[in-house]
């Protein structure tokens, strides 16, 4: 997806306020733009499917509320996970040779990381993440 830089900053900035969104004249006073300019960038950004404009009365106005429709991805959940440097790796899967419903690397992998509080959080949050898709 082709992008300008302003695109991409904006989008930056959009991520840092994922669940509630930014109103856009917030977002235009962040990126140093005229509400203009703001106004293109944010069409643009929803006929990309990245944010929804969401209309809303703020500061005795009518304004919309950009809300990011994308999410940042984070390798953290999976860090220190066995597999990606495990020996079986090219035969383990559901046709494979080897099953990972019976290894038990992966398995204490998993249930250290459920003794660590943070690690803990960070799976709820992914399982959260996952029921809501
Ligand atoms: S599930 Fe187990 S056997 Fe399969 S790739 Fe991961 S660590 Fe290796």
């Amino acid at each position: 997806m082709k992008m300008s830089k302003l695109e991409k900053r904006a989008i930056k900035l959009l991520l840092k306020y994922e669940d509630k969104g930014l109103l856009q004249s917030e977002l235009w006073h962040k990126l140093g733009v005229t509400s203009r300019e703001g106004s293109r960038i944010a069409i643009k950004l929803e006929k990309k499917g990245i944010v929804k404009r969401v209309k809303e009365f703020a500061k005795d106005r009518w304004t919309r509320r950009l809300v990011p429709l994308i999410r940042q991805v984070t390798l953290d959940p999976i860090k220190g996970a066995p597999c990606p440097s495990c020996m079986y790796n090219s035969v383990c899967g559901r046709r494979g040779t080897v099953s990972p419903t019976k290894c038990i690397w992966l398995e204490e992998w998993v249930l250290s990381a459920y003794k660590s509080p943070s690690e803990t959080q960070k799976i709820k949050v992914q399982e959260e993440g996952l029921q809501e898709n």
